[in-house]
Parts: C-alpha cells; sequence; structure tokens
C-alpha cells in the first residue's frame, strides 16, 4: 500500500476557470476577431445590467480603468486627490501620471480603510476627488463618504478593485456613487486574466472614455475620424473578455464561498498566538482576502519562507505606499501615518480562493503554531 500523498501547495489565490470558460476562449480564437469585439460588448452589456443600467466600460487593466476615471473627473496638473496610504501602488501612481499629487491618509486601525476623520483636514482648494479603496474587499463608508464629497463639491472614483460584489448598505458597489473602477486581474474576485472596468453616470462620459482607452481617436459616421484629445491604448481583448463573461456567472457564488471560507478562519483560527484578526465583516465585505496581523516582533519573512515549507503560499498586500522610494521623493515620510505603517509591516495574505475547502482552512491554522516556532 502505498503512503497517501501529501497535499498539494497551497498558495494565497488562485483562479477558477471552468471548462465553458476555456471553450468559449477557444471559439474566440477561432473565430478571427482576437481584439476588442462582441465579447467586449457581451461584458460591458452583462456588468451594466448588474449596475443598475449604469454605463460599463471595459479596459486592459484597472490601472488604466483609474486613470481614465480621474480623468473623466477632471484631475490634471496641479491637481490634488485625497487617497489612502494603504493601498496597491497602482492608486497612486494613476494621480501621478496625471501630473497630480496624491494626498494621502492614514488608515482606520480597525477597517484598514481611509479613515474619513481624516479626510476633511486634507481636502485643499486644489482637491479635485476623493479617491477611496476598499481594501481586502471591505467597502468604505459610503454615506459618510459621499457626505463629505457633496459638501466640499468633489469627484468621487471609487477604486473598488477589489470590491467587486460587496455592498455598503445592501447596496451592490457599483450601483450607486460617482466613478467607480474594479479589476479582473487574475488574483480580483472575477478574472479576465488582465483587464478592469469603470462604471460612469452617463452616455457622454462613457463615450469619452471609449475615446480616451484607444488613442483619443473619434469617428464619424461618415468613415472619417478625428483626433481631439490624447488617448492610450488600453482597449480589452475579447480573448479576455470571453474569460469574464464566463467568470460573471460564477461571481456571486465565488464570493458565497469566500465568505465561507473567511468564516471558518474565525472559527478556527489559533486565538493564542499573538496575530491580530481581520476586520469580522461579514454583513458587507467580499472577503477578496483574508488578512491577519503577525504578532508583534515576527519577521515577515521568516513566517513566510517556513509556511512555504510547510506547502502554503503567503502574500503581503501591503507595505505602506508612502514609504516607497517615490513617494519619499514626494516628501513623504516614516512615522506620518502610523496605523498604515503598522498594518504594511505585519500583514500576510492566507490562501483564500473559491475552490478550497473547509478542510484547507483548518490546515492553514494547523501550521500556523508551527511556522511562528
Ligand atoms: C489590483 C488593484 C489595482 C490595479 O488593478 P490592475 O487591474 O492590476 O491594474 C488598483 N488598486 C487596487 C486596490 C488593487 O487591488
Amino acid at each position: 500500500m502505498s503512503a497517501p500523498s501529501a497535499p498539494a501547495f497551497l498558495p494565497f489565490t488562485r483562479p477558477s476557470i471552468d471548462e465553458a470558460t476555456i471553450a468559449d476562449v477557444g471559439a474566440v480564437l477561432r473565430s478571427g476577431w482576437l481584439t476588442t469585439g462582441p465579447r467586449c460588448q457581451a461584458l460591458e452589456a452583462a456588468l451594466s445590467a448588474r449596475f443598475g443600467g449604469r454605463p460599463v466600460r471595459l479596459a486592459s487593466s484597472a490601472t488604466a480603468t483609474l486613470e481614465l476615471g480621474l480623468r473623466l473627473a477632471g484631475v490634471g496638473p496641479g491637481d490634488e486627490v485625497v487617497t489612502t496610504a494603504l493601498t496597491w501602488v497602482a492608486t497612486g501612481n494613476v494621480v501621478l501620471q496625471l501630473g497630480a499629487r496624491p494626498v494621502l491618509v492614514d488608515v482606520d486601525p480597525a477597517t484598514r480603510n481611509m479613515d474619513l476623520d481624516q479626510v476633511e483636514a486634507a481636502i485643499t482648494p486644489r482637491t479635485k476627488a476623493l479617491l477611496p479603496v476598499d481594501l481586502a474587499g471591505l467597502p468604505v463608508d459610503r454615506r459618510r463618504l459621499y457626505d463629505i464629497a457633496r459638501r466640499h463639491g468633489l469627484r468621487v472614483v471609487e477604486d473598488a478593485a477589489q470590491s467587486m460584489g460587496a455592498n455598503w448598505g445592501g447596496e451592490e458597489i457599483g450601483l450607486g456613487g460617482d466613478l467607480v473602477s474594479f479589476s479582473f486581474h487574475a488574483n480580483k474576485n472575477m478574472t479576465t486574466a488582465e483587464g478592469g472596468c469603470l462604471v460612469m453616470n452617463s452616455a457622454e462620459e462613457a463615450l469619452r472614455f471609449e475615446r480616451l482607452r484607444l488613442q483619443g481617436v473619434v469617428r464619424f459616421p461618415d468613415g472619417t475620424a478625428d483626433v481631439e484629445e490624447i488617448g492610450g491604448k488600453c482597449n480589452l481583448t475579447d480573448v479576455a473578455a470571453a474569460i469574464g463573461l464566463g467568470q460573471l456567472k460564477q461571481l456571486d457564488g465565488f464570493n458565497q464561498r469566500r465568505i465561507a471560507l473567511a468564516r471558518r478562519y474565525f472559527d478556527r483560527f489559533p486565538r493564542d498566538l499573538g496575530f491580530t484578526l481581520p476586520p469580522a465583516d461579514f454583513g458587507h465585505s467580499n472577503w477578496h482576502m483574508f488578512q491577519p496581523l503577525l504578532p508583534a516582533g515576527v519577521k515577515r519573512a521568516d513566517f513566510i519562507a517556513r509556511m512555504r515549507e510547510l506547502g502554503f503560499g503567503i502574500g503581503v498586500h501591503y507595505p505602506a505606499m508612502h514609504l516607497f522610494t517615490l513617494y519619499r521623493g514626494l516628501g513623504y515620510r516614516e512615522g506620518q501615518f502610523p496605523h498604515a505603517e503598522d498594518v504594511g509591516r505585519r500583514t500576510v495574505t492566507l490562501p483564500l480562493f473559491p475552490a478550497m475547502d473547509e478542510h484547507d482552512v483548518d490546515r492553514v491554522c494547523a501550521a500556523l503554531p508551527a511556522a511562528l516556532a
């Protein structure tokens, strides 16, 4: 009799692509039309239907949709955009790409999202927009956020890269709000491999987005064209959109699995090790990630290496953005955002993806004491 095989390595995330989706990607590849075409149109229509009929357009990344969203919000050179110090660096970089300044605020340690108590003090006459981030899929308080935006006459570009399917007050993110950007990167709750979409307010915004994502070209009914303003090259392919169509059908099921697995983590997590557990939000979050904070004094690199030896992949999302050289160069410094810095130093992303089962969560929890020893 052979010994039972060791369980396979468990990464911190892995996309679930079903056979019907793979078959449809094959159909696109055989069709002769690979780039932006009928699959992109179908995915935009399906997303628009999900978001109450609001116009939705795709791009090749959420970095692109954020940058174009900021342009639609009128952000340009010399403007300021208020955002969080604890996010993927794309959030700050898109502001810099437009020649504007990312004005960072610390996070609320309870939610790890932008501390809304600090946002008003960060607003100046140069502020054009607020750029909230729903870290780990836990939405920023939309009622308070839009109250601040309205009182100061500011646009909002929601970096909802991680919060597809999450809600605030029972309303799904994307159904309301100003400009809402989702990412379909392979690690997100639904994927197109790479890609993203922007939910907008009007047909005019959607038309301008279409131009900005493809060189700024304006096409006229008589077949002629013009370019009035500079655009990028960030349209999505139909190959990618075929993946997204398959994923969107499964999104709610994926998110239900994620929520169940997060519950299991709370049930089984060894409480005596000194970890700080993530906010236990089972009303709003889509549980994009499960991120405890390491006990003080534990070297993260050692913990990650030890977990790897034990068969588990651990991610880091994210170090505090203002401590990157680029952002220090803007005048940001250590000690300025203590909560973002503390979370950024101690955060670890444990395995959580829809193909896992409860037993996998139990195995991760059981490995934690050995990984700290
Ligand atoms: C993933 C992510 C982005 C960027 O998305 P891409 O599709 O990779 O460009 C931006 N902001 C946050 C918070 C993200 O998690």
